[in-house]
């Protein structure tokens, strides 16, 4: 297939309450149009919020009313067509959060494999069905349209195979019971630019992705070597609602003796838990370095505490460090737990140049430090349209 000027690829971020899309002209992947969608299902009306290019046309058309997945996809492309008249979807991409174990690349979304791909929503219940639910919704509005799926999971195939086993019954482990990763797609991404960013790219990295959802990967040759994430996204660091790895023995005790339903216990850990949990004020690290509470400087510095800890793992799997790369909301904007996650890793070689991290430098890392210190964007879309483009082949 070859793309005319114009022609564009649609991409969407499917999550419960929200829906992230872009628009990327299908020649030379130009983003056009970025813009979310939030407060689906609530009572009052959604809120848009769009940049690029192209995004001044699209955010004209004002707000959808407060529906669902369809409903606020319906009145995307409509806004789209009206306000953005000479583009043509010729294909969609999707962020699929759970590709399983047989999904190490994108895949055309075909009735067939949207059959597996639902297989995986108990593995990941937040995501997975409402990244399906907007595949489902697209192909009843554009009939025939081709879609492509990106999945979260694909980058962390490369794992060795100790990497991925969690030392469970040998058929629990052959039901696929494995550490799968996640935030693959912001990963790859970032596997993609570091070989412009640092000397180092092919050695060994390790990836900070600190965001509302937070971990860690460790790489070497670019590839995933070991990551925080396992069967589900709830392992690994402390996050902005989420709790991380706790002793599996605390989930059986609140179960057995507080009387804890199995539902009340995955919202305590999904969202009641982590900056939120810790602080009991909020789950935006923002809100917290600006609240003079000692809870919340103690969740600050329980998340610091604890991701360093995990980079030192990180580094145990890949043999030390020579690149650490901050990422996402709070490892790209904020100084301050970034100083404080490295004040632990003098004896990794990391020391940071403090001016250049106050300024959000691409290199942070001090002159002659043992470990570069990059801070870079990531741009999970792009690795969609990217997905689109190879597998449809443009
Ligand atoms: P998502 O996983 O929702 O895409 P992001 O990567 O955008 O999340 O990260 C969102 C989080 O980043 C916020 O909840 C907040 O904790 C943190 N964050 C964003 N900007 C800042 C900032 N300027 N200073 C501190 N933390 C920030």
């Amino acid at each position: 297939m070859t793309f005319e000027r114009r022609e564009a690829f649609l991409v969407l971020n499917a999550g419960s309450s929200t829906l992230k899309f872009a628009l990327y002209q299908a020649s030379d992947l130009a983003c056009l149009c970025r813009a979310t969608i939030e407060g689906l299902g609530a009572a009052e009306p959604a809120r848009v919020s769009a940049s690029g290019e192209l995004a001044q046309a699209f955010v004209s058309g004002g707000a959808p009313s407060s529906g669902d997945h369809e409903a606020a996809l319906a009145w995307t492309l409509d806004a789209l067509k009206r306000s953005l008249p000479d583009i043509d979807i010729v294909a969609a991409g999707h962020r699929i959060v759970h590709g399983g174990q047989s999904f190490a690349a994108p895949a055309r979304l075909t009735p067939d494999v949207l059959a597996v791909l639902a297989n995986f929503s108990p593995m990941a219940p937040g995501h997975q069905p409402h990244n399906l639910a907007g595949v489902h919704a697209l192909a009843k509005l554009m009939p025939g349209l081709p879609q492509v799926g990106s999945f979260d999971t694909a980058f962390h195939r490369t794992q060795p195979r100790l990497a991925q086993l969690i030392p469970l019954k040998r058929e629990l482990i052959d039901e696929g019971l494995v550490r799968y990763g996640f935030h693959g797609l912001s990963y790859a991404y970032v596997a993609s630019v570091l070989p412009r960013l640092t000397e180092r790219a092919k050695g060994r990295v390790v990836v900070a992705h600190l965001g509302s959802g937070a971990s860690l990967c460790a790489m070497r040759d670019l590839r995933s070597q070991a990551t925080t994430m396992g069967f589900t996204s709830v392992d690994g660091l402390m996050m902005g609602t989420r709790s991380g790895a706790i002793d599996p023995g605390l989930v059986l005790h609140l179960i057995e003796h507080r009387g804890m339903s199995v539902k009340a216990v995955s919202a305590l850990l999904n969202k009641e838990s982590g900056l939120l949990g810790v602080s009991g004020i909020s789950n935006d690290l923002r809100a917290l370095e600006y609240a003079d509470s000692p809870e919340a400087e103690e969740a600050m510095a329980l998340f610091a505490y604890r991701t360093a800890r995990e980079i030192g793992s990180m580094m145990a799997a890949i043999g030390g460090l020579d690149v650490l790369v901050f990422t996402a909301g709070i490892g790209e904007h904020s100084a301050h737990m970034r100083a404080r996650i490295c004040d632990y890793l003098a004896f990794a070689g990391v020391k940071l140049d403090a001016a250049a991290n106050e300024a959000h430098a691409p290199r942070i890392s001090a002159e002659g430090a043992g470990a570069e210190v990059l801070v870079t964007p990531t741009d999970e879309e792009i690795m969609i349209a990217r997905g689109v483009r190879d597998v449809l082949g443009g």
